[in-house]
């Protein structure tokens, strides 16, 4: 507990809400400031933060507390991981450099493997170009341990970050492993299992910023997808602007990113799913863009498709932009 109060004390609440964008004026002390909440849709502000105490309260939602509390709320983490999440951000190459090991040596396995190759390729994904520049490897599982453990990372280390579990297995066994990057460092590890295991599973750790944001923030329109094989099918078929959330829930950062600079002009292409859940999603998320004041629309694909999906099913370029072009703003 010690440890969490030094950590709110180095990490002051107010800086980490202005890093992340939050513009607030003076409210009525001088050590409280107000301004749009970061956790519901705001439209006056209702999100008050006092700097001394570093707690917030929002009279809007009705959420309040302090730091370790709203990086719970916001990057979806337990207790536990929101303290490990801050205190990377203050202390990083260990975990970071662990992460990087993590994936060279994944990538060197992907070769060694026949069957994560065939299942890339049953994905649609077979442009070896594009499998190196996504950095993409294969867990064959049973040897991370050992490898990170002669370059001197502790077990300790690797069970916190959830790399291997308590039986000394590579977590992701069995797993092809996109590397997710934020600011040029990866930052987490995605794994689609090839086998019959639960399908995605990332680290307990925030997912970091948009997929590849560094290059697709350059363009002026992007296209927005649940899922890596998505982005991997459009970015093989020349849609470079495509980036993923890795689910169709945003982390902050992702909305910061998505939403700065605005003047941005957003598709989103969610899974066309019987459930609707996608959907759903999609129109959540175009309100708040649209609220922000960024052109969003959101792209209707063939019943039941995913753009991964679509583009199996034999869809062309052509197609996909036909799709795109039939997506009218909100
Ligand atoms: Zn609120």
């Amino acid at each position: 507990m010690q440890d969490v109060e030094r950590l709110k004390q180095r990490i002051p609440l107010l800086d980490y809400l202005r890093q992340r964008h939050w513009a607030a004026r003076p409210a009525a002390g001088q050590q409280e400031f107000v301004g749009l909440c970061p956790l519901h849709q705001d439209t006056h502000p209702s999100f008050y933060v006092n700097a001394r105490k570093n707690l917030f309260y929002c009279h809007g939602c009705g959420r309040g507390g302090d730091l370790i509390r709203f990086v719970e709320l916001t990057e979806r983490l337990s207790f536990r991981h929101s303290v490990t999440f801050l205190q990377r951000q203050l202390d990083p190459p260990d975990t970071s450099c662990a992460l990087e090991q993590t994936a060279a040596l994944y990538r060197l396995h992907l070769h060694r493997h026949p069957e994560a190759v065939q299942y890339l390729a049953q994905r649609g994904l077979c442009d070896p170009a594009l499998i190196e520049e996504l950095g993409i490897g294969y867990a064959p599982g049973g040897n991370l341990r050992s490898h990170l453990a002669a370059r001197g990372y502790s077990l300790d280390l690797l069970l916190d970050m959830g790399l291997i579990n308590q039986q000394g297995r590579d977590a992701f066994c069995r797993r092809v492993i996109f590397p997710c990057r934020h600011q040029n460092q990866i930052v987490n590890l995605y794994g689609r299992s090839i086998g019959a295991a639960f399908p995605h599973r990332l680290l307990p750790r925030s997912k970091g910023g948009l997929f590849a944001w560094e290059l697709v923030s350059q363009f002026a329109t992007v296209i927005l997808v649940e899922g890596l094989f998505d982005l991997a099918v459009l970015w093989q078929a020349g849609f470079r602007n495509t980036t993923c959330a890795i689910g169709t829930h945003l982390t902050s950062s992702q909305w910061t990113q998505l939403s700065h600079p605005p003047g941005r002009s957003i598709y989103i292409v969610f899974d066309q799913d019987a459930n609707q859940a996608g959907q759903q999603a999609a129109r959540h998320l175009a309100q708040r863009l649209q609220s922000a004041e960024i052109m969003a629309r959101i792209v209707q694909l063939p019943a039941g498709h995913d753009p991964n999906s679509y583009f199996l099913a034999g869809a062309t370029t052509a197609d996909f932009t036909h799709c795109l072009q039939q997506a009218r703003p909100l």
